[in-house]
């Protein structure tokens, strides 16, 4: 039977790409750092009758009457995402990761502020201060960098050079293209001595960070985390953002979350957070995070022993910035290409100081979530690399490739269940 009878009836269009995108999803490989597969107890939430709803407000304060269920869903995953993360304070309802981050600036800032964040062509996230979002027109955004592009190390004492000059509200730390961990400790510190608040955006890593594979900001000292729920932590596509321990700045997080920027929670949504939270706090949980490094540490040694450029010189976490520019003389998007032609699906990438154009530009990012949530373990994750090379350096056509890719992926069926596979 199909697995949408309804839409099968009702509305043939929008079925055939349902089941178009399910084919797709089957029989590529997805390389994209921040993607994954949920289960099907996640997909349950997200179509259940929460999504009929209206629950404006908080738990027990709501502007709606019938909230027996809604208050309950909502509990849960504040009370999991808590026990998760080592917070306080847990605000689930940030429809995604540009939310939470907004609404923390918000909380935090009066227009005209500083924040102190990553340089976007060094792994910093567009919410950080991109020229093009409308964040700029309002808060004032001053970067650090990368000290050494060879090694990931940042520049922590021109970090707090540049911070004690232009005292920042926020000290921003976080990423969606760096493969390196930072050293939390020197930013909380320089947060402190120049009276920031420390927020650390973990929407990349924060399923590494819920399986004990990377760091926890909150161990050293950091005040507020943000986050998706899709990427690493693998569940449904949302925001959230955590406190440590100031019922003072949960406080604030929770009036601009609402109704300072949104409106009604996405209850099913969050009911499937909360899915995804149980999942996320069993032991199995920690063996994926786990896997997840492992698996990018032997895409890493294939790339080394090639002789290719990674930013940064390798990876600490899940994810691979290629200099393909440099490597095999072709740029990003024409390697982005020639992959996507190979069934591997994966983003072309600025790299530090690129001296391309940002849709053109000198490397890929990619990373192995996904296909570690699909059972592959190092012995594929070489192999894929090796895959890459071939197809990158021309010695394999990408018709050649897809095979092999094609073969590989429907050997390891995307799951429906991480607790009953
Ligand atoms: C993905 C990402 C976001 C944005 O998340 P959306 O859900 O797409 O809004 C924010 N910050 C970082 C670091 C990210 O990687």
């Amino acid at each position: 039977m199909s697995e949408y009878p309804f839409i099968e009836q009702e509305d043939p269009d929008i079925f055939r790409a349902l089941v178009g995108e399910d084919k797709r999803q089957a029989e590529g490989l997805e390389l994209i750092p921040s993607e994954n597969y949920v289960s099907r107890a996640v997909k349950e939430a997200m179509a259940s009758s929460l999504t009929n709803k209206y629950s404006e407000g908080y738990p027990g304060k709501r502007y709606y009457g019938g909230q027996e269920f809604t208050d309950a869903v909502e509990s849960l995953a504040v009370e999991r995402a808590k026990k998760l993360f080592g917070a306080a304070f847990a605000n689930v309802q940030p429809l995604g990761g540009a939310n939470a981050n907004i609404a923390t600036y918000f909380a935090l800032l009066e227009p005209g502020d500083t924040v102190l964040g990553m340089d976007l062509s060094h792994g910093g996230h567009l919410t950080h201060g991109h020229p093009v979002t409308y964040l700029t027109k309002i808060f004032n955004f001053v970067r650090y960098k990368m000290k050494n592009i060879e090694t990931g190390e940042l520049d922590y004492d021109d970090m707090r050079r540049v911070a004690k000059k232009v005292k920042p509200k926020i000290v921003l730390a976080g990423f969606s293209a760096y493969p390196r961990e930072l050293d939390y400790a020197k930013f909380a510190d320089i947060a402190r001595e120049t009276g920031a608040v420390s927020v650390m955006d973990i929407a990349h890593i924060a399923g590494l960070i819920a399986g004990n594979a990377a760091k926890n900001p909150f161990e050293y000292g950091f005040d507020v985390m943000t986050t998706t729920t899709h990427k690493t932590l693998r569940g449904p596509r949302g925001g959230m953002v955590l406190t440590r321990e100031s019922a003072d700045i949960a406080k604030k997080i929770d009036k601009a979350v609402f109704p300072g920027f949104q409106g009604g929670p996405h209850m099913h949504q969050i009911a499937a957070k909360a899915v995804s939270f149980a999942e996320a706090l069993r032991p199995s949980f920690k063996k994926y995070a786990e896997r997840i490094i492992a698996n990018t540490k032997a895409m890493e040694n294939v790339f080394r022993k090639h002789g290719v450029r990674m930013i940064t010189g390798g990876s600490d976490n899940h994810l691979i910035l290629l200099d393909v520019w440099t490597s095999f003389g072709i740029s990003g998007r024409e390697a982005e290409l020639l992959l996507d032609q190979a069934g591997i699906t994966l983003n072309k990438n600025a790299i530090a100081d690129d001296t391309r154009k940002p849709m053109d530009p000198s490397g890929i990012r990619f990373g192995t979530p996904a296909m570690t949530t699909r059972g592959m373990g190092e012995v594929e994750s070489a192999q894929v690399a090796q895959i890459m090379i071939d197809v990158l350096t021309k010695r394999t056509s990408a018709l050649a490739a897809k095979e092999e890719i094609t073969r590989l992926a429907l050997a390891h069926p995307i799951p429906d269940s991480f607790i009953h596979p």
